[in-house]
């Protein structure tokens, strides 16, 4: 049992932050005072870091340089008007971490280490947590192979960090949204449900091709026919279709089972929606279309929470959505909003006080 006594807490000489004005901070670019570091070698984890965030001296033989050998996670923590600080289920994300480590071959991350670790970590920065709507700390735990060694074979050698960055609004404004039917992003028995940087990696071609066209992201279709959806970009999509919520299942491995996309259904279910986790074809899409049932399109995931679609086009065939009236979605996101800003009951016991 690791306890805080384990972990060596070198605090920063100054604090950066009264450099950083820290209302509509763009996502991911300014970082905390501190950073958690940890080594895995011999067979255990060594020594709890928690230190100024500063660079890395890496090796460039380093394994995860070469062959990708690498996760991540993301978290956010909110403070509430009167001062108390949470994280929205960060154990969640720990258990995921893990099942991103075991299918990417790599040490699972000990319980004390990323849940008491991100705990330390954020108390030494809350001050960074800014107070207000739409802003939050977002937590980035990742681990990758540090081994100094070429030949192609699981590593020996890890590090896990965590880093701190607080983030404002991260879309700004409803998604125009391609559907992809050449690229692929996941496919049964490959690594489509773990938060591996490969996944990213090969994402980015077919994205840019989409923002040539004027797309903000593509909807994934699956590999064989391109006909059932998976994921928009880098969330998990939502169709309220005849007042149902539609969403892809989990069964194939294709898809990352998200946070918020497990809270969006357990408050859809709240809300007396019935939601069915099932696959889902274009055609079935299109077809509520032509029939006027296709309420609402929208993607959900910790960075952007909930982001609507007011877009979405298959071929040359063009769905266009007056996001404005929609109803589901925006009240989903309040919900989501009186939880995290711990402005009302958090009957689900989502929030992790710090
Ligand atoms: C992280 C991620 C999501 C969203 O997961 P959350 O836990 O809700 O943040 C969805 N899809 C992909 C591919 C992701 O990497």
């Amino acid at each position: 049992m690791i306890t805080a006594a384990d972990f060596k807490v070198t605090k920063a000489e100054r604090s950066r932050l009264k450099d950083v004005n820290l209302e509509n901070v763009p996502f991911g670019k300014y970082f905390t005072d501190h950073m958690l570091e940890v080594d895995f070698a011999d067979g255990e984890w060594k020594t709890v870091e928690i230190k100024p965030y500063q660079a890395l001296t890496l090796g460039p033989s380093a394994a995860a340089l070469h062959y990708g050998q690498a996760i991540f996670e993301g978290i956010k923590a909110y403070k509430s008007a009167d001062g108390k600080a949470a994280i929205f289920r960060p154990l969640d994300n720990f258990k995921r971490f893990n099942i991103s480590a075991k299918r990417m071959q790599m040490p699972e991350v000990p319980e004390e280490i990323f849940m008491e670790g991100m705990r330390l970590l954020l108390q030494l920065d809350s001050d960074w947590i800014p107070a207000r709507a739409n802003h939050s700390l977002y937590i980035r735990p990742f681990m990758f192979s540090s081994d100094e060694m070429l030949g192609v074979r699981p590593g020996h050698n890890f590090k896990f960090m965590i880093i701190l960055s607080p983030t404002g609004p991260y879309y700004g404004k409803p998604m125009k949204i391609w559907v992809e039917e050449h690229y692929v992003r996941a496919v049964k028995g490959g690594v489509g449900f773990a938060k591996a940087a490969g996944n990213y990696a090969a994402a980015m071609y077919a994205t840019e091709e989409a923002r040539k066209n004027g797309f903000d992201q593509v909807l994934w279709t699956d590999p064989i026919e391109h006909r059932y959806v998976q994921e928009c970009g880098v969330m998990n999509v939502f169709f309220i279709i005849d007042n149902k919520a539609i969403t892809p299942g989990l069964e194939q491995g294709t898809i990352l089972a998200g946070v918020t996309r497990n809270s969006v259904i357990t408050l859809l279910n709240e809300m007396g929606i019935t939601v069915e986790e099932r696959d889902l074809s274009i055609d079935e899409i299109i077809a509520a279309h032509k029939a006027g049932t296709l309420q609402e399109v929208f993607g959900t995931g910790t960075a952007a929470t909930i982001s609507e679609i007011k877009e979405l086009c298959y071929k040359d065939y063009s769905m266009l959505f007056d996001v404005e009236k929609w109803k589901v979605s925006p009240a989903i996101k309040n919900r989501l909003d009186t939880i995290r800003y711990m402005e009302g009951p958090d009957t689900h016991h989502w929030m992790y006080y710090i």
